[in-house]
C-alpha cells in the first residue's frame, strides 16, 4: 500500500510521535494535517518552481518537525535528502552539491548551520510547524494526500562512507514501501508497538526500520536525542518504578547499532538499585518485544550479557545496507537468533552467493528445499541481492551503478553485488519456524571483501571472526582486525585493540595486558594464522556515526 493511504487507515486519534524531552504527544490525525500544511509551504518556498522530482534537502532535529518535513517532501511528490547537523560544512556542503538540492529546509535550530552552507542560487526556508500553527485543524477530519509515484516521490540517502567518499542512493517511494512491507511482515510491527527512536536520521536503519515502518504500521514512535545511555534507562524504566507517570507506556521495541547495546550494558551497573531493577523489569520479553542490532557486527559477548540482563530477551540481528534496505534477518523464534549469524533472507529479499575469485554462482539459488539437513556443506560467497527493496542507481554516479550491478542469466532483473561476504549452511533446530520466511539455511557475514576477508599464507581469513573471538576475551573491550601488506605473507593479520577494565590490570603485576599474553589466550580460541602477528593496544578506536571502522584509515593511523 501507499504512504498515505496507510497513515490514513490508522486511528486518527492514537499517537503517532512522542517528543522525548517535552513529552508532548502528536496523534495521527494532527500528523497527516500537518504534513499537508507543510506540504503547501513547501511548494510556496521554491521560487514558483514545482517541487516535484526535484531533491530537497533538509537540517532538522530528531523529532515531530523531522517527521512531518519528511512526509510533506513525499507528499510534494519531490526526493528527501536528510542532513545531519553533526556533518562538518564541508560535508554538508559536498551533499547540497552533489544532490542538486532546490531548496534546504531548517529548523530554527539550525538555521545558521543552513545559512552558512548554502549555495549561490540557493535558497533556505525555516520550517516551524509547531510555531506557526499551521496545522492543527479538525483532527477528525482527513486530508488527502496524492501518493507520490515511482519516479516522483522518494529519499535519497547518502553512505556513511566507511570505505570511500558516501555515495548518494536514489530510494524512489515504491522501494521504500517494499523495504517497509517486508519488515512489517517480518518483525510484525503493529499499532501497539511502542518504539524509542535513539539513532541518527539519515542513515536507513533510523529512518526506514525505526520511522517509516513503524508509521506504516500505526506504531507510537518517541524521539529521544542524541543518545544517552542514563536517559535511555530512565525512560524505560519509568512505567516500571512504584510510582509511574500513566503518560509513560512501556517501550516495545528496540532497534539500535552494536555499540550502543555495548554502552547501554556498561552504565546500567551505575544506576541507583530502584532504576536498576525498574529497568531490567523493562526488557523482560513479556514487556520488550523486540530489541535487535544491526549496521555492524554483533560481538557475542555484548549478546549474552543482553539475554542475561533481560532475562532471557536475545538480541536478534540483522543485516542491511543503505542500497537494500534490511535483506537478512534474525526471526522472531528465538531459536532462530543464531550466536554470530544474520538469519535468513527476509520477505521478497532475493539472495545468492557468487565465488570471490571468478563470480561463478555458488549452489541454489531458487526456493530453498526445508527438509535439507544439517550437514550439507557450507558455501562461501559474496552475497548479490534482487528484488523490490533495492535500490536502481546511485545519483549521478552511472560508473558505480553499472559496476554494482550484474545481470542475471534468467533474464529476471540485475543482481547487486554488496560487495559483503557471507557463509550459507544449515544449523540445527534453527530455520524450521513456521514464520513463512525464516527457513532454510542460514547466513553468517564475514565482512567486507575489500578490507574484511584477508589472505594469509593461502589461507582465507574473515577479520570478522577474528574479532569476534578476541572480542569474547574479558580482557578486550573493542578490537578491529586488519591485514597488512607482507611479502612472506601475502597479508599479515594485525589486530588493534582497546582493553577492559579488566584487561588494564590483567598483566603481570597487575599491569595491562600485553600482546603477548593476547597471544597466549587466543591460542585456544583460534587455530594459529588467525591469530594476529601485530597486535597494537590503543586507547579508543575510531568509529564514525553507525559505530563502524573505516579500517583503511585505521591502518594509516596505526602503522603510518
Ligand atoms: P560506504 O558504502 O560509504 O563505504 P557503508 O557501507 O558503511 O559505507 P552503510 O550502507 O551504512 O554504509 O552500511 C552497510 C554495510 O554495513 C554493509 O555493507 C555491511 O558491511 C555492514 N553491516 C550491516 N549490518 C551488518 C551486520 N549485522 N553484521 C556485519 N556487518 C553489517
Ligand atoms: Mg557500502
Amino acid at each position: 500500500i501507499p504512504i498515505f493511504e496507510a497513515l490514513t487507515k490508522h486511528d486518527v486519534t492514537s499517537i503517532a510521535v512522542i517528543h522525548g524531552l517535552s513529552g508532548r504527544t502528536f496523534t495521527y490525525g494532527e500528523l497527516l494535517n500537518d504534513v499537508a500544511a507543510a506540504k503547501d509551504k513547501l511548494q510556496k518556498s521554491t521560487n514558483g518552481k514545482s517541487a516535484e522530482g526535484e531533491r530537497i534537502a533538509f537540517l532538522v532535529e530528531n523529532g515531530y518537525d523531522y517527521v512531518v518535513t519528511f512526509l510533506s517532501i513525499l507528499a510534494a511528490h519531490a526526493i528527501a535528502v536528510p542532513l545531519s547537523p553533526a556533518f562538518p560544512a564541508h560535508e554538508l556542503r559536498y551533499i547540497l552539491d552533489q544532490s542538486e538540492s532546490l531548496v534546504l529546509l531548517s529548523s530554527d535550530k539550525f538555521q545558521k548551520q543552513a545559512d552558512e552552507v548554502l549555495k549561490e542560487g540557493m535558497k533556505t526556508s525555516p520550517i516551524n510547524y509547531k510555531q506557526d500553527k499551521i496545522m492543527l485543524g479538525n483532527k477528525d477530519d482527513h486530508v488527502t494526500l496524492e501518493e507520490p509515484t515511482s519516479d516522483k516521490g522518494g529519499m535519497m540517502l547518502y553512505t556513511s562512507g566507511t570505505t570511500s567518499r558516501p555515495k548518494g542512493v536514489v530510494l524512489p517511494h515504491e522501494v521504500l514501501t517494499a523495504q517497509s512491507m517486508s519488515l512489517l511482515v517480518a518483525w510484525e510491527y503493529t499499532s501497539k508497538d511502542v518504539l524509542l527512536h535513539i539513532l541518527p536520521l539519515h542513515h536507513i536503519h533510523g529512518t526506514v526500520n525505526a520511522l517509516l515502518t513503524p508509521l506504516f504500521a500505526g506504531s507510537t514512535i518517541e524521539f529521544q536525542f542524541p543518545f544517552n545511555a542514563t536517559a535511555v534507562w530512565e525512560r524505560l524504566a519509568a512505567p516500571f518504578l512504584p510510582n509511574p507517570d500513566p503518560s509513560k507506556k512501556p517501550i516495545t521495541f528496540l532497534t539500535v547499532v552494536p555499540t550502543i547495546y555495548t554502552r547501554l550494558l556498561a552504565s546500567h551497573s551505575s544506576l541507583t538499585p530502584e532504576l536498576q531493577a525498574a529497568a531490567k523489569t523493562a526488557l523482560l520479553p513479556s514487556n520488550m518485544r523486540l530489541n535487535i542490532s544491526g549496521s555492524a557486527a554483533l560481538p557475542t559477548p555484548v549478546k549474552k550479557a543482553w539475554t542475561e540482563l533481560s532475562g532471557g530477551n536475545v538480541l536478534l540481528e540483522r543485516y542491511g545496507m543503505t542500497e537494500v534496505g534490511m535483506a537478512l534477518s534474525c526471526g522472531l523464534s528465538f531459536d532462530d537468533r543464531i550466536d554470530g549469524s544474520v538469519g535468513w533472507p527476509l520477505p521478497t529479499v532475493q539472495v545468492r552467493l557468487a565465488n570471490l575469485e571468478t563470480g561463478e554462482i555458488m549452489g541454489q539459488t531458487k526456493e530453498i528445499d526445508t527438509s535439507a539437513s544439517a550437514d550439507e556443506a557450507e558455501v562461501l560467497g559474496q552475497i548479490q541481492l534482487r528484488g523490490p527493496t533495492i535500490f536502481n542507481e546511485y545519483w549521478r554516479n552511472p560508473e558505480a551503478t553499472a559496476k554494482e550491478f550484474v545481470e542475471g542469466e534468467d533474464g529476471q532483473g540485475k543482481w547487486f553485488k554488496t560487495g559483503d561476504v557471507a557463509i550459507r549452511k544449515y544449523v540445527a533446530g534453527a530455520g524450521k519456524s513456521d514464520q513463512r520466511w525464516a527457513k532454510g539455511p542460514a547466513y553468517f557475514i564475514l565482512g567486507r571483501q575489500s578490507s574484511d576477508i584477508l589472505k594469509t599464507g593461502g589461507e582465507k581469513v574473515s577479520a570478522l571472526e577474528v574479532e569476534r573471538e578476541m572480542l569474547s576475551l574479558p580482557q578486550v573491550s573493542e578490537v578491529a582486525v586488519v591485514g597488512l601488506a607482507s611479502e612472506a605473507w601475502g597479508q599479515k593479520i594485525a589486530a588493534v585493540v582497546v582493553l577492559s577494565d579488566m584487561g588494564k590490570t590483567a598483566g603481570r603485576g597487575g599491569k595491562p595486558w600485553s600482546a603477548l599474553d593476547m597471544r597466549r589466550a587466543l591460542k585456544d580460541l583460534l587455530v594459529s594464522y588467525k591469530i594476529p602477528q601485530e597486535l597494537k593496544i590503543v586507547e579508543s578506536i575510531k568509529r564514525n556515526a553507525m559505530g563502524k571502522v573505516d579500517k583503511k584509515t585505521l591502518v594509516k593511523d596505526v602503522w603510518g
